[in-house]
């Protein structure tokens, strides 16, 4: 279980999350969408302090985090109950493939080096990457490096899965690969949160879609009921924008 309360983000003057409240299950899939600029991707790095949030609560499990008194131990602990897909994807471009999955494993989580390959090399096989361990990003296509970022994410093993638009800054023909590795992942009953504006992979794989405007929660549903139901205005006008 997941419990998000009064979570507050100001960038100087700019208040980008007002007091978010959300709630996720155990193995529930949540979608965000909303339109740019409005807290999206501030909303997940503040789960795991990748940004500061100013004030707010965050429970993961057992662990119970109050931002205006969190400690580096329950920053650290957080780190390690939350993984991170970025739309950049983010990788070590010094680090090949394998060496990249094993990183965090080795030193966020201190897991001893040989076991960390055999993990990095199992999530290999998963995402089809096994001949690509030893390619350094720069050899791999979009699809495969956004594999490679979902693969170190699944090594973690993590209470929870950050995917901040992970498929924005790919080329059209690789999205498909990387929503299919997003689909297994989803099969596993891992609890997922993600950003995107991929409507029909949401309405395919949500639990429960979010719509936030202005660094605020406007309408929270299951797909069906939001996209086919929209109640608030602004929800509306979205999408309208984008249909
Ligand atoms: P979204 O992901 O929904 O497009 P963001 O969370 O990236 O929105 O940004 C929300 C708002 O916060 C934007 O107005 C953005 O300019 C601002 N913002 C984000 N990161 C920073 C930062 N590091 N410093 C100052 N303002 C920021
Ligand atoms: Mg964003």
């Amino acid at each position: 279980m997941i419990s998000i309360r009064g979570l507050t983000k100001r960038f100087d003057a700019t208040t980008v999350l007002n007091a978010i409240d959300l709630d996720i299950a155990d193995g529930e899939r949540v979608v965000i969408i909303g339109p740019s600029g409005t807290g999206k991707s501030t909303l997940l790095r503040c789960l795991n302090f990748l940004d500061r949030p100013q004030s707010g609560q965050i429970r993961i499990g057992d662990l119970h985090v109050n931002a205006e008194k969190a400690t580096k131990a329950d920053i650290l602990s957080l780190q390690r109950s939350t993984a991170f897909v970025f739309q950049n994807y983010a990788l070590f471009a010094n680090k090949t493939a394998k060496e990249n999955i094993m990183e965090a494993l080795v030193t966020v989580q201190k897991i001893p080096e040989a076991e960390a390959e055999q993990r990095a090399l199992s999530v290999l096989a998963e995402t089809g990457l096994s001949d690509k361990a030893d390619s350094y990003p720069t050899s791999l296509s979009g699809g495969q490096q956004q594999r490679v970022g979902i693969g170190r994410a699944m090594a973690l093993q993590s209470d929870l899965m950050l995917f901040d638009e992970p498929t924005s800054a790919l080329d059209p023909e690789w999205v498909s690969e990387v929503l299919d590795l997003m689909r297994r992942v989803a099969e596993r009953k891992q609890t997922m949160l993600i950003v995107t504006h991929e409507m029909q992979f949401a309405k395919e794989i949500a639990d429960r879609v979010v719509f936030m405007d202005e660094g605020r929660i406007v309408e929270s549903a299951p797909p069906d009921e939001l996209f086919g139901a929209p109640k608030d205005e602004r929800l509306k006008s979205f999408l309208r924008r984008i249909n």
